[in-house]
């Protein structure tokens, strides 16, 4: 019996999750594959209830429906409660599916990767209060970051996730505006700055002055499409650490595929296998 996992969302434009997913399982000989579904919100729950079957190792869920899967799944995990979305699905033995993020522990990854160093301990600025900043920030809060500033062009989206998180664990965190003199200043004590926005990606610019940041700082963007954003090349220029999401897709994507098989170790088959992809200065974004 092929084995199917699923990843659900619309529009789904990229091949990135597939490619490494269909790589990994050919390299473990698992007998499965990757399916791209685009489906419309009524379609949803029927998918669903199809993933409670044998045949079935899980889903892969992105936008816009990591919300309404949390509601539907049998079971989800604290982190992703936390975090209020869930990313992927795995089945269990018995048929039950339980939702989980893998964005928070594949960011950590990535982003610990690109500075050397761990988080803990760590102040932190983070542009954009959407569904991956929620991720990120409660990456950093979890691994004992010192101080996390979000700045978001919406600000009380960014006062509502800070908000979401005070308190849960001992660093501390605010959200202003990222135009506000809080966010400005709060750059210049930043061991790491992240953008988690759609900027670079969708629209052009950069979310923070680079220039404001201290030497030591890295800094680090979700986006990896494409491959270098006008903040990633502002920093380097500048002689900055700096890093893409590419990382923190290709973790988050290995410990999903642990999840869902119970073989680690394919965050190099992945790499490899997705390496063209993300190159691609024209795939779409
Ligand atoms: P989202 O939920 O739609 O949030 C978008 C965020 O971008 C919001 O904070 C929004 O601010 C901000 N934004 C959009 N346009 C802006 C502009 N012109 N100026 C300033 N801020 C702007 O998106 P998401 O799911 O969080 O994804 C954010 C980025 O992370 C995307 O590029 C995505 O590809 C990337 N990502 C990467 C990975 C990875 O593995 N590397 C994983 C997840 C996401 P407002 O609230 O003011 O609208």
């Amino acid at each position: 019996m092929t084995r199917r996992v699923a990843l659900i969302g619309k529009p789904l434009r990229r091949r990135h999750s597939q490619v490494m997913h269909d790589a990994a399982f050919a390299a473990a000989g698992i007998d499965a594959r990757y399916e791209l579904m685009e489906i419309e919100p009524n379609a949803v729950e029927r998918i669903i209830a199809e993933a409670h079957g044998p045949d079935w190792l899980g889903l892969g869920v992105t936008a816009p429906y990591k919300r309404i899967v949390a509601e539907m799944c049998d079971e989800v995990e604290p982190a992703a409660t936390a975090i209020g979305a869930v990313n992927n699905v795995v089945r269990t033995t018995d048929g039950r599916l339980i939702g989980f993020n893998s964005d928070a522990p594949g960011f950590r990854a990535g982003v610990e990767l690109a500075m050397d160093a761990p988080l803990e301990g760590l102040e932190i600025v983070v542009a954009g209060a959407g569904g991956a900043a929620h991720a990120v920030v409660y990456a950093c809060l979890a691994a004992g970051a010192l101080r996390v500033t979000i700045g978001n062009r919406t600000a009380s989206s960014a006062m509502s996730l800070a908000a979401r998180f005070e308190g849960l664990h001992a660093g501390s965190v605010v959200g202003v505006g990222l135009d506000d003199a809080s966010f400005v200043s709060a750059l210049g004590s930043a061991r790491l700055a992240v953008n988690a926005t759609t900027v670079g990606m969708v629209d052009p610019g950069v979310t923070m002055d680079v220039q404001a940041l201290p030497s030591n700082a890295t800094v680090f963007d979700l986006v990896y499409v494409p491959p270098e954003t006008p903040l990633l090349r502002t920093a380097r220029a500048r002689g900055l650490r700096a890093a893409n999401g590419s990382e923190m897709l290709i973790h988050q994507a290995a410990i999903a595929f642990e999840r869902w098989t119970g073989v680690g170790g394919m965050a190099e088959v992945m790499r490899s296998a997705v390496a063209a992809l993300l190159a691609d200065a024209a795939a779409p974004a």
